[in-house]
């Protein structure tokens, strides 16, 4: 691995691309997405990926969930819109099926189970020409999948955690974690996508093997949700920046900068939670302007 093609993304390359709300936008400049993921037994982590989008300026936020959580969903997120797949797969068409869906970026897995429902529909989802961010879950079914990520014209990011980037390349965790950049780099010209190999220093590896080393975040992130809200935010700024890659750096640098804030103003490493995470971005984002 050439040591010139690896990179520390910094604050002040956040500050210089960092896209501008413009005076006379509307909700349709900022982007249409939707979430895909929820599930009876985690309800909650596809409520903070969207929860974390909006408050990262994404325009509009439709939510696909289960029908089973629904209604504890909804009662969460009054900005969202919601779409409706069965739990348990069923006669479900997929995108087909959510009638009049204009959307112009996807993020899938969150709490997402890793039923029969689960494979056909992310298998589904993955041929959408939109950009898309594959998280949790839906990285589960990879080898399903994985061909037709290669195919796909519209750019894909996948934010695996060490277990889960471990699956998908078929190593041991200690194997992924003693190559983080090599494991990387290789998965993401393979496959021509953006990797999020998440952890402290986490390594954003884009297509053409260039890779970013991100110095925020702390401690407190180790705990269910973190890796839920980065998703949210991670979304948000594909609809939003011009290119891929600074807007995966900026989400990653922005989401760890949160969790430091929290533990600079009143926060201890043991008491943060996910929530605390989306509450501490308008403290980050103000001062970027
Ligand atoms: P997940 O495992 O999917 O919930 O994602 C965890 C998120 O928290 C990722 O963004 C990690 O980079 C971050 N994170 C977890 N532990 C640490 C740590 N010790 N230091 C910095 N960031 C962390
Ligand atoms: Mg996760």
């Amino acid at each position: 691995v050439k040591t010139d093609t690896r990179f520390l993304w910094e604050h002040s390359d956040v500050v210089q691309t960092m896209p501008k709300r413009k005076r006379s936008s509307h909700k349709g400049t900022h982007g249409k997405l939707l979430i895909v993921g929820g599930s009876k037994e985690m309800s909650g982590a596809v409520t903070m990926t969207a929860k974390a989008a909006l408050r990262s300026g994404a325009g509009l936020v439709t939510m696909a969930v289960p029908e089973t959580v629904y209604e504890a969903v909804a009662s969460c997120v009054p900005e969202a819109m919601y779409r409706l797949w069965p739990a348990e797969g069923g006669a479900f068409a997929g995108v087909a099926d959510w009638a009049g869906l204009d959307i112009d970026a996807m993020a899938i897995g969150p709490g997402m189970g890793r039923t029969e429902g689960v494979r056909r529909l992310v298998s589904e989802l993955v041929r959408q020409p939109v950009p898309l961010v594959i998280d949790a879950d839906a990285l589960f079914f990879w080898d399903d999948y994985a061909e037709r990520v290669r195919e796909r014209s519209a750019p894909t990011v996948i934010t695996p955690h060490p277990g889960e980037m471990a699956r998908i390349v078929h190593r041991s965790i200690r194997e992924v974690e003693h190559d983080r950049f090599g494991v990387s780099k290789r998965l993401a010209m393979e496959y021509g996508v953006y990797v999020v190999l998440k952890g402290p220093y986490t390594i954003v590896t884009t297509p053409d093997g260039a890779q970013y080393v991100n110095a925020t975040g702390n401690p407190a992130l180790a705990k269910g949700g973190s890796g839920d809200v980065l998703t949210g935010i991670v979304a948000a700024f594909l609809l939003q920046h011009e290119a891929v890659q600074p807007a995966v750096n900026n989400a990653v640098f922005i989401h760890g900068q949160a969790a430091d804030w929290l533990v600079q103003n009143g926060h201890s490493l043991w008491d943060v939670l996910a929530s605390d995470v989306i509450d501490a971005l308008p403290a980050v984002l103000a001062r970027l302007g």
